[in-house]
């Protein structure tokens, strides 16, 4: 973040909010927005009230903010991985429904054969 950035965003910005009742959501003591949760407060602390913050706010919003970036990390693997799944899916469907003899399942049963002839 440069010192450029670090001018308030416009602060009477409407949010539009559903409480249940008896939740208590946290606010932002800055601008009064409702957030979720106490991690997500820091996170808007960080973002949008950086020059008011103290070392303590700070510190927590960069400990938040690295647990952030580590999830998101760990959600795009698990997005990858769901897409190279998603693929060879698609690809064993395409190859049993062309009955190409050069598909991968016919080749994983050729394999299969070779090894139960060879015992
Ligand atoms: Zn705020």
């Amino acid at each position: 973040m440069t010192d450029s950035d670090t001018t308030d965003r416009p602060e009477r910005a409407a949010y539009e909010t559903r409480v249940p009742p008896g939740e208590s959501p946290a606010a932002c003591p800055y601008c009064g927005r409702p957030l979720e949760s106490d991690r997500l407060l820091v996170l808007h602390e960080g973002l949008d009230h950086w020059e008011r913050l103290d070392d303590d706010r700070r510190e927590a919003f960069r400990e938040t903010y690295a647990g952030e970036t580590d999830d998101l990390r760990t959600f795009r693997l698990k997005m990858l991985g769901l897409l190279v799944v998603l693929y060879f899916a698609f690809l064993f469907v395409y190859s049993y429904v062309l009955e190409d003899p050069y598909s991968s399942t016919n080749a994983a049963l050729v394999v299969f054969g070779l090894l139960s002839r060879s015992r």
